[in-house]
C-alpha cells in the first residue's frame, strides 16, 4: 500500500528548518500556519489507500509486484488509457482541495516520471557527468515510498537582464562552491517553493536557458528537506491569519505556502546528484523529456476543477441574490461555463493527440506539446476575467459581512444580522457562509495570491509566448495564407473573376 496520511505527518517531525516572521517552526504539523494543510495534504495520501479510490490513484508499474503500487502519477504512461487513467487521478485529488492545492504531491510526480521516460538526456553532454543510475534509484526512491517532492527551479528575481554568473555577486543563485570525493557542496538561493515545507525532498535546478558561462550553477539534485543548510524562508501565511474554517474556508485548509529556499553550504552526496556542470543537461531535463508536458497534464487537470469550482460559487451566488434567472445574469454563468469547457476540452484534446517519446511503440507517451503550450497561454489569461466576471456578479454581498461567523451567535448583534444579512430563501448564516467562501476565493490575500499563481507558476510570459511560436509550426500558418495572397494579382479582375480557393496549399 502507499503510505498513510499519518505516516506523512509523522514524516514532517524530522527538524527541518522552516522559518516563519523570526521563528525558527518547531514541528508545522502543529504550528498554526501550517498545520491545516498538512491535514489537508495527509487526506489526500489517504485516499490513495481508500478501497473505493486506489484502482483510480495507484497503479502497479511493471517490476512491482501488485503488493507494491506506487501513486498513480509515478507511473510512466504508455498509452492513450494510461493518460486517461492520470487525468481520473489527477481529477480526484484536485477535487479534494477544490482546485486550490497546485502543487499537490502529483504535480512533480508527474514530472519524475517525465525525467525515466529519456533517461539518455542525464546521460551528461560530451562525456561530462552521467546521472543515469542516480536518476534510476531517484525515481525507485520517491515512487516506492510515495514521497512527495518539491521543488525551485527558478533563480531569485534579482537583475533578469543578466546571466546567473554575471549577477552583482557569486552566490545569490545556488551553485557549485566545493567538489570533494564523496559530493558537492553548493551555496546560494532559489525561489518559490510552493509547498516546500511540505515535502519530503525539495529538487533544486533551473528550467530556464542558462549561458555557457553559467557552468558552476548548471547542476540538478534533490534532498531531503531536514538536511543541514537548507533554510525555507516562508511567506506570511494565510492559514494563521484565517478566523476559522468558518470565516476562511479555503486559506485555512489549503494555503500551501511558497517559501525562498538558502542553501547555506550545503553537502550534497554525489548519489543525489541527476545533473552537474551540464548547462545542456540541466535545461533539457525539463524540456527534452516529457517533464513538463506530465506538469501540464496535472495542471490543466487541475484548473478545470477549480472553475468548476469557481462556476458553481458563481451559480449558488446568483440563486442566493436571486437573480440567477435574469437574463444578464444567465449571460454569466453562460459564460463561465462556456469557459470551463474549454479548459476541460483542452485537457481531453491534449490526451486523445497524445506523442510517443522516441519510435518504440511500446514506449512512453505524453500529452500533445503544442496543446499543453497553449494550455499555459490560455490559462494565466482567463484566470483573472473568471475572477473577474463572479465579481461583477456577487456585488457588494462579498464585503458586507460580519467580521466573524462569531456575530451570529452574539446575543445582541446576531438577531441584527439574522434580520439583514440574508436573502429569500437563504438564511443568514447560509448567506454569510457563501459569501465568506467566495471571498477566500476571489477576493482575499490567499485569492490574490492564487491570481499570481495562475498567471506565473507556469513561467513567465516573455518565455512562454515566443516558446509557442518555437514549438508551433508557424511556416505552416503563414504558408496557408500566403497561398491565399497567391490566388489573385493585380490583373485578377472584378470579384467572381478568380476561382475560389484558388492557391489554397493545404
Ligand atoms: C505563486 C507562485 C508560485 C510559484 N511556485 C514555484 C515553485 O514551486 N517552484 C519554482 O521553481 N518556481 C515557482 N514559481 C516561480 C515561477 O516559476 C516564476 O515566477 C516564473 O518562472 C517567472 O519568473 P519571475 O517571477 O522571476 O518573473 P520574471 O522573469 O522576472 O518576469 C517578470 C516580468 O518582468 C518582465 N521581464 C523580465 N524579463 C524580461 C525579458 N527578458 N524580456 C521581457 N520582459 C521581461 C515581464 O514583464 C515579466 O512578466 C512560482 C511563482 C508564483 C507566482
Amino acid at each position: 500500500m502507499t503510505r498513510s496520511g499519518q505516516d506523512y505527518l509523522d514524516s514532517l517531525r524530522d527538524g527541518r528548518s522552516v522559518w516563519l516572521d523570526g521563528e525558527l517552526v518547531k514541528d508545522i504539523t502543529e504550528h498554526p500556519a501550517f498545520r491545516n494543510t498538512a491535514r489537508s495534504i495527509a487526506h489526500l495520501y489517504d485516499l490513495a489507500r481508500d478501497e473505493k479510490l486506489r484502482d483510480v490513484l495507484t497503479a502497479t508499474p511493471e517490476g512491482t509486484g501488485p503488493g507494491d503500487p506506487v501513486l498513480r502519477a509515478y507511473q510512466v504512461p504508455r498509452s492513450h488509457a494510461d493518460l486517461v487513467r492520470r487525468r481520473a487521478a489527477f481529477k480526484t485529488w484536485s477535487e479534494a482541495s477544490y482546485g486550490f492545492l497546485g502543487r499537490s504531491p502529483d504535480y512533480m510526480a508527474a514530472g519524475i516520471a517525465g525525467f525515466v521516460s529519456a533517461p539518455e538526456i542525464f546521460a551528461g553532454t560530451d562525456g561530462g557527468f552521467d546521472g543515469r543510475d542516480n536518476l534510476a534509484a531517484y525515481y525507485r526512491r520517491m515512487s516506492s515510498g510515495s514521497l512527495y517532492q518539491s521543488f525551485t527551479i527558478t533563480n531569485p528575481q534579482i537583475d533578469r537582464t543578466k546571466s546567473a554568473s554575471e549577477q552583482e555577486e557569486n552566490d545569490l543563485y545556488v551553485r557549485v562552491v566545493k567538489e570533494r570525493d564523496d559530493g558537492i557542496v553548493v551555496r546560494g538561493a532559489k525561489m518559490i517553493g510552493t509547498a516546500a515545507v511540505f515535502g519530503d525532498e525539495i529538487i533544486v535546478g533551473t528550467i530556464e536557458p542558462l549561458a555557457p558561462q553559467d557552468i558552476e550553477h548548471a547542476l540538478t539534485f534533490s534532498m531531503p528537506i531536514d538536511t543541514p543548510g537548507l533554510k525555507f524562508i516562508s511567506r506570511a501565511s494565510y492559514e494563521a491569519s484565517a478566523r476559522s474554517v468558518f470565516d476562511n474556508p479555503l486559506s485555512s485548509r489549503f494555503d500551501e505556502n511558497d517559501a525562498l529556499l538558502v542553501c547555506d553550504d550545503v553537502f550534497v552526496p554525489w548519489e543525489r546528484v541527476l545533473t552537474y556542470r551540464d548547462v545542456q543537461a540541466s535545461f533539457l531535463m525539463w524540456w527534452g523529456t516529457p517533464a513538463y508536458h506530465h506538469f501540464v497534464h496535472q495542471a490543466s487537470v487541475r484548473f478545470w476543477t477549480k472553475l468548476e469550482f469557481l462556476t458553481g460559487l458563481a451559480i449558488l451566488i446568483a440563486k442566493s441574490n436571486n437573480t440567477y434567472q435574469l437574463p444578464p445574469v444567465q449571460m454569466q454563468i453562460g459564460r463561465l461555463i462556456g469557459w470551463l469547457n474549454i479548459a476541460r476540452s483542452m485537457v481531453i484534446a491534449a490526451e486523445s493527440e497524445f506523442e510517443r517519446v522516441g519510435t518504440d511503440p511500446d514506449g512512453p507517451v505524453h500529452i500533445n506539446r503544442e496543446i499543453a503550450s497553449a494550455h499555459r497561454a490560455m490559462a494565466g489569461d482567463l484566470y483573472p476575467k473568471f475572477l473577474a466576471e463572479i465579481k461583477m456578479l456577487a456585488g457588494g454581498g462579498l464585503i458586507q459581512l460580519p467580521a466573524s461567523g462569531y456575530d451570529l451567535t452574539h446575543p445582541e448583534l446576531g438577531p441584527l444580522v439574522a434580520k439583514y444579512v440574508r436573502s429569500p430563501g437563504t438564511p443568514s448564516e447560509q448567506r454569510i457562509k457563501l459569501l465568506k467562501l467566495a471571498w477566500d476565493a476571489l477576493g482575499s490575500e490567499f485569492a490574490s495570491r492564487h491570481e499570481q499563481y495562475e498567471r506565473f507558476y507556469h513561467g513567465a510570459p516573455h518565455v512562454y509566448l515566443p516558446g509557442i511560436v518555437r514549438d508551433g509550426d508557424p511556416d505552416r500558418l503563414a504558408a496557408f495564407t500566403q497561398s491565399c495572397l497567391d490566388g489573385y494579382d493585380l490583373g485578377t479582375g472584378p470579384a467572381g473573376a478568380a476561382e475560389p480557393g484558388a492557391g489554397h496549399a493545404r
